[in-house]
């Protein structure tokens, strides 16, 4: 990416941007890259300053702030959940993003990312199950079959080879849009009438539901030995997925502790649960899956150094190209300090 020579100028990404560069590389593709991008951020964990997202909690929904930075780049995410948003046609997660430089402060890149979060998720959730989900997986369950669903359902055919999908939603018609959209890509796809018989033969099962509630979309009974469940839906406080009893059964990976303690599953346990952190398994200093009968479980979240890594992985992407809008977005007086004259300029300009 350009440094820009005009340094009012921030490259802006748009909606319709990130999308041609999707298309461009192949979904796939993309979502293989940013992966690669994602596990080596996990794997040198120590370097980021970390914190739980701020959030701003309303009763339909949730408004929040996901900063970090690795000493050179700087970078945070504004993103919104509110499950009720489809019934007024918008989206349950929207969200924009923006890349600094940490020696000057200067902003390098903003970004649309609400397709960017979807790829993010999905591409955490692929690589964390590389290390978790049982050897020569094959099928995998989607429960909730809205925005993320495609893009778990493919990040997990590109890194992990899932060929067979069982879908459940809810909604017959979420489940059939998904159905529909992934057709031709490689995919054996069964429609199920009930989560029970959507995990029937699943190895991995991803539930990604949107509800603000304690949900139980899995029960104890549902969970056979050896699966790896890819928990996405549940990310806030009262709102979670699993019932309780398969936590007690399962292997616990979780990304930053003090947020996942707030806001994931693992908000059902006491606090002396023990859980792992994934950038310990990712960077070697912990096993993964350990036995075929393990029951493995990824609390998914969401954390900032995901975000980050996303805006890193465009950033680079987007090097040496000009498929960006320039945003006229920081005042650069012709002296730094003259900000005011700056603005008698304009003043004389446009009064002329
Ligand atoms: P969405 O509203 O587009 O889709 C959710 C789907 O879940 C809907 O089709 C709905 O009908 C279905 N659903 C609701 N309750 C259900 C139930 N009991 N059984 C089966 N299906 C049910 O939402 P989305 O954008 O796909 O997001 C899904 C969830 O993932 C949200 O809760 C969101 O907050 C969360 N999310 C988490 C992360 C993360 O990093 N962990 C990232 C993005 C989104």
């Amino acid at each position: 990416m350009p440094a820009s020579d005009q340094l009012n100028i921030v490259p802006f990404v748009s909606v319709e941007t990130m999308m041609d560069l999707v298309l461009t590389t192949g979904t796939e593709t993309f979502l293989r890259e940013l992966a690669a991008y994602v596990e080596e951020d996990f794997g040198r964990w120590e370097r980021f300053d970390k914190v739980a997202r701020v959030a701003s909690h309303s009763e339909d929904g949730v408004i929040e702030l996901m900063p970090t930075s690795d000493g050179t780049l700087y970078s945070f995410k504004y993103v919104n959940g509110h499950p009720k948003n489809t019934r007024s046609g918008r989206q349950t997660v929207t969200a924009f993003g923006v890349l600094s430089d940490v020696d000057s402060g200067y902003p390098l890149l903003l970004s649309e990312m609400t397709i960017l979060t979807a790829l993010r998720t999905a591409a955490t959730s692929a690589v964390v199950a590389k290390y978790l989900a049982p050897k020569g997986a094959r099928t995998m369950a989607i429960i909730g079959n809205g925005a993320q669903s495609e893009f778990q359902a493919l990040a997990f055919k590109a890194l992990l080879g899932i060929d067979r999908l069982r879908l459940y939603d809810l909604d017959p018609q979420a489940t059939e849009r998904c159905r529909r959209n992934l057709q031709g890509l490689g995919l054996t796809i069964e429609a199920c009438g009930s989560t029970q018989e959507a995990v029937e033969g699943a190895d991995i099962i991803t539930t990604v539901t949107a509800d603000k509630q304690n949900a139980t979309i899995l029960t104890d009974n549902m969970i056979g030995s050896g699966v790896h469940i890819n928990a996405v839906g549940g990310d806030c406080p009262g709102k979670t997925e699993l019932h309780r009893d398969i936590l007690l059964r399962s292997s616990i990976f979780v990304e930053y502790p003090p947020q996942t303690w707030v806001e994931g599953e693992i908000q059902q346990l006491p606090k002396d649960f023990p859980v792992t952190e994934i950038w310990r398994v990712i960077s070697g200093q912990v096993p993964g899956r350990q036995s075929p009968s393990q029951i493995t479980l990824f609390d998914s979240v969401g954390f900032a150094t995901e975000d980050f890594s996303a805006l890193r992985f465009v950033h680079d992407k987007l090097r040496g190209s000009d498929r960006f809008q320039k945003l006229d977005l920081l005042a650069d007086p012709d002296e730094p300090r003259d900000l005011f004259g700056m603005l008698l300029r304009r003043k004389a300009l446009t009064s002329a």
